[in-house]
Order: C-alpha cells, then structure tokens, then sequence
C-alpha cells in the first residue's frame, strides 16, 4: 500500500490503522472522523488542526537530549531554550507552548516591538527572554522596562549602534540593566535556501574588530559584567550538522578568547535556532542529515572541547530553535472540491457506429489490456492520442471523437496502473507526469502554504481516507485562488499519487503535514482568503475534545481589514438593490437579506456532501 512516506516525515505522530490516517497519541484517533466532527459543526472550508500534545513532545524532546548529553560529558554549563516568537504567535498555539515548557524554564525569543510585549506579558518567572533583531532606542527602553518586571532579558546587539543606545538609556534609567548578547558575524553558514542569516556578508553581527571596540565601550561605561551572552544564528532548516560544528567551533573560541580577556559577566553561547525538520516524503531524498542527539552531542561535545583546551569554564548553551518545535504541531486539512477528469468514464463514451480507425484501436486496447502487455499498450495508447489530436488539427476528426480519444486514454491509463503495480516505478512516473489528474482543493496556497509560493518548500501530503486501497492517479494540486502559482504540480522525484473518488458519493481530504512553523503569519490575504478555521484538538484516552475552534473570517470583517467601512458597503449593497430594475420593490428587503447573509460567511467554498 501506499503509505505516502508517514515512517519518514512521520516522525511516530502519526499512523494508518485500517484505511485511516490517526494521531498516534492515547486513543488514536482518525484526522477524518475529527474533520467530519468539526465540519457537522459548520465549517465547511479548509481547517486547520493543532495537536497541543506535540508541541509538548518536541519541548521534552530537546531538553531530553540535551539533559542526556550533558549527563554524559560531565558538562558543567547549564542547558537553555527560548522559542522564537516569529515562529508562531499565535495564541493559541502559544499557551500551550508556554504550559508544556514551564517545568523547564522554557522562555520566549522577541524580533520586534510586538513580539516583545507578547513576550512581556507571557513569559513565566525566571523563564528568558532573549531580544534580536534591530532595535531603535524605544525598544531598547522596553526591554529596560521588561527587566524592572524581573525578566531575565537580554537584548542581543546586532551592531555596535545598538551598544551605544543601551548605553544612552542605561544612563538614563538606571538599573537594573537588562543582560547583553552580541550576535557575531561567523564566516562559517549555513546551508539550503534558509541560510543567508550566517556568514560574512550576513544582515547581521559584528565582525571581531567591532566585538573588540564593543568591549572598549562596555568597559569605559563599567558595564562589563552585563555581557552575559555571545549569539549566533547559521541560517534555518540546517540540513547537515557540519556546518554548525564548524560555527560552533568558531563562536567557542571567541567566547574562550573574550573571557580571558576580562569579560566577566560572559557566560553563555547561544546558537539560534535551525534545528531541521524532515519534509520529505521520498526516503532517497531526506532533507535532514542528523538527529536531535548528534546535534546535542555535537555541540556539548565541542564547546567542551574548547573550554579545556583554552582552559576556560563550560559556557552555558542556549538554543532558539522554532521550527523544529512548532513544525508537525500542526496538519492543515482541505477538501477536494472537483477532480478535473472525473468526466472521463465509459458511460460519457460517444462512440459513433463507425470511428476513426485509431479510435478503434484505443478501445481494443482498453478492453484486451493486462498485466504482460500492460506497459506496450500504454505506450501505444499515449502515441495515438498524439496522433489523434494531431488529425483534430488537421481537420481529420472532429469534436466527438477527440472527446473519445481522451476518454478512452484516461481509462487505460488508470486500469495500466493497477495492473503494473509491481512493475518499475519509474517507468510508470514517467508516464504519469504526462497525465496528470488535477485536484482542485478547497484552500489558498497563499494564505497556508507560503513557504511553497516563495521558496517552493514541499510539505508531507496525503489523503486522509481511502489507505487500504491503492491510489492510481498522478495528481496536481490546485487551489481556489485565480493564479497560476496556486498550484503544486505532479513532481517525479516526489510523486503524489491519489485516488479516484466519486465526490458525490465521499468526502475526501487531503492533509498537509508539519505546517506548524511560520505558515500561519506569513501566509496572505491573496484574493481575499484569510486563515482558515483553526481548532484546536486534545487527544484524551477515551477520545479526543476540540478545545478551541477559531472560525475563519466572515466577508464583511475582511473588508473591514481592508480599511472599507461595513456600513458604506451595507448602503451601497442596498441602493444598488433599489435602483435595479430587474428586482420589483416588494422584493428588495428579501434579495438584501440574502446578501448579508453572505457578508457573515467566510470566504471559501462550500462543499456540498
Ligand atoms: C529565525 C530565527 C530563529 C529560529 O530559527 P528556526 O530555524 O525556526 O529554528 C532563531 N534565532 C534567530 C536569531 C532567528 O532569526
């Protein structure tokens, strides 16, 4: 059976019982059932699913390891997290983290204004908070402020203008002063297309000489010992661990270097994030190279390393990874709406008593296919359809029999596919790119899938019924907005096979897997589809309870967002009402009502069944 690479992405999240996609977690129940359930309740559109239980199993599992390896190096620093909020702000996404990370200390990471005040608000006593990202003197006064709130904050410099403002304000307000971090420019990166935040020519850092002149500065304003902390961040989605050890190697050796230079407060390194996420769903084709404990021990083991070598004590090692603690937290749910070649079945055949020759022999192949001839007669059946859409050309046959040629095509193509299902696949891939059936899905890549508009990122995808059968049809994915980037074509190094469905008889949905990191912010209001419905779902042992159920917006809020007044669009709805002369006067009031109607119903479409 198809089992559209769950061991690889999977991860043990999720597994197929019977015909089903489950959450592997207490009772284990179907995604398909937990749909339907949310859709009896009226969201009909694109859903997406947050699994609590996961976010918590990603927070145990970095702490695990790290605990682990510093257990058995004898490290003498102590281990740190923080999640980066640019991530995922959402709230309901975000007190689950911070509940499943309090017995850690587990705290947040701010990259602007907003986020530091949701950081403010929401971190746990004690938890840290780190700043990065460029700071005017006004947010340099926030985190000051956020520090006389009893935060353990650091603002992490990113050049040595930002020193001087923390200098300005210290002397204006006073203490306490919140921690320093300074972010140096490594010239080991990253790799992948994530990795420009490392490196040289990064956006960001300071180059050795500027670190020099910034410990000048700390020292000359007797703030030396608020230099707690040294940061760098090689890029996301780090696909090899080479690199970090590398980074690693470097920052290590600056932090041994700066000590005995007299910064006394120094005491940590924190490595950003990038831990990687697998998305992959061909197990030739992993995109992550290593595994949490490598990566754990690969760091422990350096900084330690360096630290005896340079006869220096253990820094304390901070992480800030993101993606690897939201990514498979959440799966997006869309229904197909229409199957493109659905049409395509024997009783749409229009076959006149006499038929082109070609024709003829396409439904003698159709008929007399098997499994030893089954990959001939496929060959066969692609070269007659080109000629016969070559005679179409010509003048030589007509609307009819080219309908029947595609009809017949199709038929073969899908009764090849089930009699060459032991055969090489990738003889058969190469056929399918050729006739590929489109999906046309009831959600907007924009507004759920960004990474795969701006990066083209694929994410683990498959049918959330139907496992027990074997699908048949090479499939692209379309979606509902009216561009042409909306759009996952069939891709032979990954090919998604699914299942002919009669959707008047059956529900069926696709699940996008691992959508849980930084979808949900950077998706857009492309064509004006706005988030989709979000539930949130606690497995429990006897079954499952949706917690929470964000409707997605109606019409007339996303307007609004568009800065339109809802009460000029009402007034020029119902003017345009009374001035048409096609709705009679008694009706007016009738044809309105049904037009705000739509103004509270979100933007999607429904699907019927
Ligand atoms: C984006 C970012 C992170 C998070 O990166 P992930 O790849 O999501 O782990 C951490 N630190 C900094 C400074 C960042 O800019």
């Amino acid at each position: 059976m198809q089992r559209y690479g769950i061991d690889i992405w999977g991860e043990n999240n999720f597994l197929i019982e019977g015909d089903k996609v489950c959450v592997n977690h207490l009772s284990r129940p179907a995604l398909f059932d937990i749909v339907r359930d949310i859709r009896e309740q009226g969201s009909k559109g694109p859903l997406l699913l947050r699994f609590p239980h996961l976010i918590e199993k990603q927070i145990d599992a970095v702490f695990g390891a790290f605990g682990k390896s510093f257990a058995e190096l004898g490290y003498r620093g102590n281990f740190r997290a923080v999640f980066p909020l640019k991530v995922n702000q959402y709230p309901d996404f975000l007190m689950p983290l911070i509940a499943a990370g309090r017995k850690y200390g587990y705290g947040l990471e701010a990259g602007s204004k907003a986020e530091l005040l949701i950081a403010m608000s929401y971190t746990e006593p004690g938890a840290p908070i780190t700043v990065n990202g460029f700071k005017d003197k006004e947010m340099i006064e926030l985190g000051f402020l956020s520090a006389r709130m009893g935060h353990a904050i650091t603002l992490t410099i990113e050049g040595i203008n930002e020193l001087e403002s923390i200098i300005e304000v210290a002397s204006e307000m006073g203490a306490p002063v919140p921690a320093i971090g300074i972010r140096i420019k490594l010239h080991s990166t990253g790799s992948g297309i994530w990795s420009k935040s490392g490196g040289i020519n990064s956006k960001f850092g300071l180059t050795s000489t500027e670190l020099l002149e910034a410990m000048e500065l700390l020292r000359a304003h007797d703030l030396l010992d608020r230099f707690t902390m040294l940061h760098f961040h090689i890029g996301s989605q780090m696909t090899q661990i080479a690199n970090l050890k590398k980074a690693l190697r470097e920052a290590g050796n600056i932090y041994a270097d700066l000590l005995k230079m007299g910064a006394v407060g120094l005491q940590s390194i924190n490595l950003g994030g990038g831990l990687g996420v697998e998305y992959t769903q061909n197990e030739a084709y992993p995109e992550v190279t290593y595994s949490l404990r490598e990566y754990a021990n690969d760091t422990t083991f350096t900084l330690s390393e360096i630290a005896r070598a340079k006869g220096v004590k253990e820094p304390d090692i901070v992480i800030e990874s993101g993606r690897f603690i939201a990514a498979s937290h959440a799966v997006l749910v869309a229904p197909v709406f229409e199957l493109f070649s659905e049409e395509y079945s024997i009783k749409a055949l229009r076959l006149k008593a006499e038929n082109p020759p070609l024709i003829e022999e396409l439904h003698e192949l159709y008929t007399h296919i098997r499994p030893e001839n089954a990959l001939e007669y496929l060959h066969d059946c692609i070269d007659h359809l080109n000629s016969l859409l070559t005679l179409f050309d010509l003048g030589y046959i007509d609307l009819i029999d080219r309908s029947n040629s595609e009809i017949l095509t199709h038929l073969i193509i899908k009764k090849a596919i089930v009699l060459l299902k032991d055969k090489p696949v990738r003889e058969l891939t190469q056929i399918q790119d050729k006739i590929q059936e489109k999906y046309l899905i009831n959600f907007s890549i924009f507004q759920s899938l960004p990474d795969f508009w701006g990066l083209a990122q694929r994410f683990p995808v498959m049918p959330l019924s139907r496992l027990d059968t074997r699908p048949t049809r090479s499939a692209s994915i379309w979606d509902i907005t009216c561009d042409s980037d909306g759009e996952i074509d069939f891709d032979s190094k990954n090919p998604l096979f699914l299942h002919s469905v009669d959707l008047d008889e059956e529900d069926y949905f696709l699940g996008f897997f691992k959508v849980g990191a930084y979808q949900e912010v950077l998706g857009m209001k492309h064509n004006l589809f706005t988030r989709p419905t979000v539930a949130t779902i606690a497995v429990t042992k006897e079954g499952y309870r949706i917690e929470e159920l964000v409707r997605s917006d109606a019409l007339i809020d996303i307007l609004e967002d568009l800065n339109y007044n809802p009460l000029t669009i009402r007034n020029r709805l119902m003017e345009n009402i009374r001035n048409s002369e096609h709705i009679p006067p008694e009706e007016r009031g009738e044809v309105y009502q049904k037009v705000e109607t739509f103004l509270h119903e979100n933007g999607y479409l429904k699907t019927f069944n």
